[in-house]
């Protein structure tokens, strides 16, 4: 019988889908655990610990050599506050002009998301900068 390993556990179902993606495209057969009471109830995540993903222990080694190779696009958004960001026109970490400021109610920005697949957190407002790929928000 073949046994499976948590190679990385998740807050959200959604953070898993692209890592899940490549393991799969590499050959190596996933599993998640509690991903639907995480989708139903999102609230009951930390409860479980999170969607778990699996593989058999087999793949073990090779998967988590994929995850290493894989740059993951940041998901979290910082939240900041007012004085670690006075200056609204550059990048707090790595200073980049390159950014912008993201709204909920604006589809036209949810767009790349939604191509890639992200089912995006709600926030009301923040701030991404596409030099770095990181985004935060402002503590009001
Ligand atoms: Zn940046």
């Amino acid at each position: 019988m073949e046994q499976l390993i948590t190679i990385r556990t998740f807050t959200y179902p959604h953070e898993i889908y692209v890592i899940r993606g490549k393991l799969e495209s590499e050959g190596i057969r996933t599993f998640l655990k509690d991903e639907m009471t995480v989708q139903v109830h999102n609230f009951y995540s930390n409860a479980v610990g999170g969607v778990k993903l699996q593989v058999f222990a087999e793949d073990a080694d090779k998967a988590l050599d994929i995850l290493d190779s894989v740059k993951e696009i940041p998901q979290e958004v910082i939240v900041l506050s007012k004085k670690e960001f006075e200056n609204s026109t550059s990048c707090p970490f790595c200073h980049s002009g390159n950014i912008s400021r993201m709204r909920k109610s604006n589809w036209l920005t949810l767009i790349p998301y939604l191509i890639v697949g992200f089912i995006f957190p709600v926030y009301r407002s923040f701030y991404i900068c596409f030099e770095c790929g990181k985004r935060w928000k402002i503590k009001k």
